[in-house]
């Protein structure tokens, strides 16, 4: 089967509800490379949506999985339980990026983890009130994506979304909204609607991932663990995308010095294999009944395994050293572009380690990011060997999440992808 027959295929048999950013099919991957079913080679820099900050079939993740297989593939952990869950939750206790004693639980999805992160503040704090942000992205399922904040594609069509779930601005300086502009929103929040002290959670995302790679200003999450302290407020920190090494920490918000309560994670906690959970205080994680948590695959053994691989191949390949590292080389080489008039203008990079990203400008539009730019560019950049994602309000973002075990070399492949990517053609129609 050739791109074309399975495209047909595809069409014709699966929801039109599933967008796919590349038109093309996958045969097999190996670290940062993967290779469609026309034979073509691809730089990965999506990771399968930062899923594989230790690269495709991470042989050490490949290993755990085989031989847990040759063992049993599930059990659910709700029928009979297994030390890979256990083990797992031990090691994500204490990297827990707060003082304190944690407890974590496991999951399947992103989706599930904000979720139920959520369902653990109101059932702790006995409240029903939760707080997100503009472009706060944190799943597609009913309450994750009341707490989304964009309207389309996500909540229209949908029906009501689930009531108590409230949004402020996130700071954004391409927005015109600051640390200060959220906070006064929040205030009149408080003053208009809720009452501070019916707040069970805020959940925000120490760097927005689909809504820009737009980093958390730490005044901002300070600000937030002071209005948590004052009246009870537990603090989620939604490291779906930005956790397990992508910033070069091993959690985005350590980079801030505050303190979550609670953790949502998932992704690439796990290497590829479907995985997420929630770490937190230990209190509020044993708030909720025996029996209220949980689902048939959470903490899959495969997924457990494939966890605990992941843990020792960060450490050992100190992959949060070379997150930095590649986060600095991809910055240096894509600011250099910023002088350049026979590539697309550019703003400067943002993020945070190896979660890098930047917006293309609209030359027709006073140099403002332009509608749909990033997409445009990853079409483009397809075409030269790379697979790049957009985010962004309006898809105005190019972001970077290659493997983190990916060499120099193919990083620099993947970026000479970007710079042909980004050369001035005639214009592209949205
Ligand atoms: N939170 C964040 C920050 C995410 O980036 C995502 C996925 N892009 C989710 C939650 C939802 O994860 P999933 O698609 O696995 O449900």
């Amino acid at each position: 089967m050739n791109n074309d027959e399975l495209r047909r295929r595809r069409e014709a048999a699966i929801a039109r509800g599933v967008a796919s950013a590349t038109p093309v099919f996958a045969d097999r991957a190996e670290n940062a490379e993967i290779w469609d079913v026309d034979g073509n080679r691809y730089i990965d820099f999506a990771g399968g949506i930062a899923v594989l900050n230790v690269g495709h079939l991470h042989p050490r993740v490949i290993a755990a999985v085989s031989e847990q297989l040759t063992r049993f593939s599930h059990t659910s952990f709700q029928v009979m339980a297994y030390e890979s869950y256990v083990e797992l939750a031990e090691r994500l206790n204490a990297i827990a990026p707060f003082t304190g004693s944690a407890k974590s639980i496991l999951f399947t999805t992103g989706a599930e983890a904000t979720e139920n992160a959520v369902k653990i503040a109101r059932a702790a704090t006995g409240r029903s009130g939760v707080v997100s942000f503009t472009g706060g992205f944190h799943g597609r399922s009913a309450l994750a994506s009341a707490l989304t904040g964009k309207v389309t594609p996500y909540k229209w069509q949908f029906g009501p979304a689930l009531p108590d779930v409230f949004h402020v601005p996130f700071p954004n300086p391409t927005h015109g909204t600051s640390v200060a502009d959220s906070l006064k929103a929040l205030d009149f929040l408080f003053a208009a609607d809720l009452h501070p002290r019916s707040v069970a959670a805020f959940i925000v995302e120490p760097v927005q991932g689909e809504g820009g790679f737009n980093v958390a200003p730490p005044e901002l999450l300070r600000a937030l663990r002071t209005i948590c302290d004052t009246y009870g407020i537990k603090l989620i920190a939604d490291e779906v995308q930005s956790g397990f090494g992508r910033t070069g920490r091993m959690f985005a918000i350590e980079h801030s010095g505050v303190e979550p309560d609670l953790i949502a994670i998932a992704k690439s906690l796990a290497g590829g294999f479907p995985l997420s959970g929630v770490i937190g205080r230990a209190e509020l994680l044993d708030a909720v009944e025996p029996g209220g948590l949980g689902g048939t695959y959470g903490g899959s053994p495969l997924g457990c395994v494939a966890a605990l691989a992941v843990l020792d191949i960060i450490a050992d390949e100190k992959l949060l050293d070379r997150s930095r590292a590649i986060g600095a080389r991809i910055a240096h080489r894509v600011d250099s572009w910023r002088t350049r008039n026979d590539l697309l203008g550019i703003s400067p990079v943002r993020g945070l380690g190896g979660m890098v990203g930047f917006d293309i400008l609209d030359p027709e539009n006073d140099m403002k990011p332009m509608q749909n730019g990033g997409k445009i560019v990853a079409g483009r950049a397809l075409e030269a060997g790379l697979i790049i994602l957009n985010c962004g309000a309006k898809g105005e973002t190019v972001r970077v999440l290659v493997p983190l075990t990916a060499s120099d070399a193919l990083v620099d492949e993947g970026l000479d992808c970007l710079e042909v990517a980004l050369s001035v053609v005639p214009r592209v129609e949205a």
